[in-house]
């Protein structure tokens, strides 16, 4: 028996990256996966590549920032899942600025997809979790959230955001049956690491003990354990699987 057997679980940005790990360690341990991404085209990988396994997925799009098309691709989820047990708040991205030439576009559009899409997506998965008295919220943050960083500062204020919504919605909910909680990676190997300067990978690699970038792999075990069983006492929590950033 897998540790998520029979659930019915939704990553976004599971097309590729840490959400794809995720989208994949889920269907190992047992749980249907809709994989959310900007179009149904940008999930297939990770679909094909769950029922190659002998998994079940299914992929739908909406850009995570957009309330309408949100509202179209959970409803699409849901009529394949039958319920959503699980939610995965992943996507993201991650654009590089000083805050003193920053355009309000920018910072707009950070918020929208890094924190609004949080609250998008989540609202419309709580109806049927309180309903069951049974959920799992997992969102992904950054160590960053904690540490904050130079020309990052809307990146960094968009993850703070994503720490304070889960410690509070963990108080809304947790006496319901509904887990809330945060990942917060230090920096791993993925497509938003590869676009970075050498010079930017380097600075950060030599904050870390561990001296290395992590792996998605790395990641995906913690959002398994926040969504199994075994995760029913964390509430409103950070994981921090960060390599060892010292100035944290
Ligand atoms: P990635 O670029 O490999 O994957 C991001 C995924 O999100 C992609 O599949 C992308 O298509 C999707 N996405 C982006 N914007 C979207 C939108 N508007 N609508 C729908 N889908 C959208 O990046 P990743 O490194 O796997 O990042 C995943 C999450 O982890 C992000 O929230 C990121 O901020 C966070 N994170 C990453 C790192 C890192 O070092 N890679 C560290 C800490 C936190």
């Amino acid at each position: 028996m897998g540790r998520l057997e029979g659930k019915k679980s939704i990553v976004t940005g599971g097309g590729r990256g840490i959400g794809a790990a995720i989208a994949k360690a889920f269907a190992r341990e047992g749980s249907d996966v809709v994989v959310l991404d900007r179009t149904a085209a940008d999930g297939a990988e990770t679909v094909e590549a769950i029922q190659q396994s002998g998994g079940r997925a299914f992929a739908v799009g909406a850009d995570v920032s957009d309330e309408q098309a949100v509202g179209q691709a959970i409803a699409e989820a849901e009529a394949w899942l039958g319920q959503i047990d699980i939610l995965v708040n992943n996507a993201g991205i991650q654009t590089v600025g000083l805050i003193k030439d920053m355009s309000v576009q920018m910072w707009d559009e950070m918020i929208a997809v890094n924190l609004r899409s949080v609250f998008l997506c989540t609202r419309l998965v709580l109806p049927g979790m309180l309903e069951r008295r049974w959920g799992r919220i997992i969102n992904t943050a950054s160590q960053l959230a904690h540490k904050g960083a130079a020309e990052r500062g809307h990146y960094v204020a968009a993850k703070a955001g994503v720490v304070g919504f889960t410690k509070s919605l963990a108080w809304e909910v947790g006496r319901s049956g509904i887990t809330v909680n945060a990942i917060c990676p230090g920096p791993i190997d993925t497509d938003i690491t590869r676009t970075m300067s050498q010079d930017l990978l380097q600075a950060k690699i030599d904050e870390l003990i561990i001296g290395r970038l992590g792996t998605v792999d790395e990641i995906a075990p913690t959002a398994v354990m926040l969504a199994s069983d075994e995760g029913a006492y964390y509430l409103g929590v950070t994981l921090n699987p960060n390599g060892g950033d010292y100035l944290i």
